[in-house]
């Protein structure tokens, strides 16, 4: 691991001003990611900012009747809490699904979003890798897929985002809250957070130099009833082939998010408007556009298979 120095902020606009002062600094929270990282100097930051003392490590209610989650909050105590449990159960599944109880015991709300985007070339520093250095290439394109991402992708990088919570926040229209290095604070539609990056893979979110994430919002219960369902290779430990989160009213109708198969949580309106005609309908219309490994293409019927069940589940 290459030499860094470190210091602990004490508020998030200090955490976002020393960030944006030092070339090279890095947030760091429960360290689960960007560690590991940095140990394969894949990440190789000068400064690290250690946001662990702001305090925002609660989870309040907000005035329109939803609740607003501290970025501190543990993924452990997130999935845990009585109102995600009761209101956002899609929430509390999803995390559950994710890495290992001691991970998410460190793990906290805004590094699990920023957790990176990656395949295994990313860790590989003999393999080209346009997201890990830029113009570089891309080993997966031609290499082995069968994890990657078969929509939302480029011609410069074909990975998945891995995570699990991302995709409930999607599926309940999340806003993440933020704070730049000027004082400036921002709220971000979970839609547009995470960016289908086009040529510019080694930019994976709408956050800029030193924004730092304070909390996520979410919006008063949707109702419904929450479904969170993980298709991987092993049955704990490991990141999506595909997942499915949805919340299914009792009319049909309802919105569904996939993992593990784009750059971002996977989510159209104009698909969620065909849930009332079932998971074929509604896979048809969320992939139109993908364009699938001989490797991963497995992945679009599995995603209805998936779908299907929740909505068999669904129906009783
Ligand atoms: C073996 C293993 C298996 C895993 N399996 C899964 C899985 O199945 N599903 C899943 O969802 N996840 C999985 N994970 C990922 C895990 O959930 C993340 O590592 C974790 O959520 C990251 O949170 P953290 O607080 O430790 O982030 P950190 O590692 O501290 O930070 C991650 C990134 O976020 C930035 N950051 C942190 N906080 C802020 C903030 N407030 N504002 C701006 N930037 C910030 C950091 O600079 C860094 O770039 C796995 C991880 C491991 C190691
Ligand atoms: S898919 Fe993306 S992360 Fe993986 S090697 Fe290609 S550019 Fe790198």
């Amino acid at each position: 691991m290459r030499s860094f120095t470190y210091e602990r902020a004490a508020s998030a606009a200090d955490a976002a001003q020393a960030v944006a002062a030092t070339k090279g600094a890095k947030f760091i929270a429960g360290g689960t990611n960007l560690l590991d990282l940095m140990k394969l100097e894949i990440e190789r930051p000068t400064h690290l900012v250690d946001v662990q003392d702001l305090g925002l490590d609660e989870v309040e209610e907000t005035e329109e009747g939803g609740l607003r989650i501290g970025t501190l909050v543990s993924n452990t105590a997130l999935s845990a809490h009585p109102k995600i449990r009761s209101d956002y159960a899609v929430l509390t599944r999803a995390i559950q699904a994710g890495a290992s109880g001691q991970l998410r015991n460190k793990a906290t709300t805004g590094g699990n979003m920023l957790q990176r985007t990656r395949c295994s070339y990313f860790y590989d520093t003999n393999m080209p890798c346009n997201k890990r250095k830029p113009g570089d290439g891309c080993a997966a394109i031609r290499g082995f897929s069968r994890q990657l991402g078969v929509i939302g992708i480029s011609d410069s990088c074909i990975a998945t985002y891995p995570g699990d919570m991302a995709v409930a926040m999607r599926v309940l229209d999340a806003v993440v809250e933020t704070v730049k290095p000027d004082g400036t604070q921002r709220a971000i539609p979970a839609a547009d957070f995470h960016l289908l990056w086009g040529d510019t893979p080694h930019i994976e979110t709408a956050l800029e130099p030193g924004e730092i994430i304070t909390h996520v919002r979410l919006p008063a219960p949707l109702g419904g009833q929450h479904f969170y369902s993980k298709v991987r290779d092993r049955r704990s430990y490991a990141f999506a082939l595909v997942s499915v989160a949805a919340i299914i009213q009792d009319d049909g109708t309802g919105q569904v998010a996939f993992g593990g198969v784009a750059p971002r949580p996977w989510r159209l309106p104009e698909a969620d408007a065909q849930l009332r005609n079932g998971a074929a309908a509604v896979v048809r219309v969320a992939f139109a556009d993908a364009r699938p490994t001989e490797d991963n293409k497995f992945k679009i019927p599995l995603a209805e298979r998936t779908l299907a069940g929740i909505l068999a589940e669904a129906r009783g």
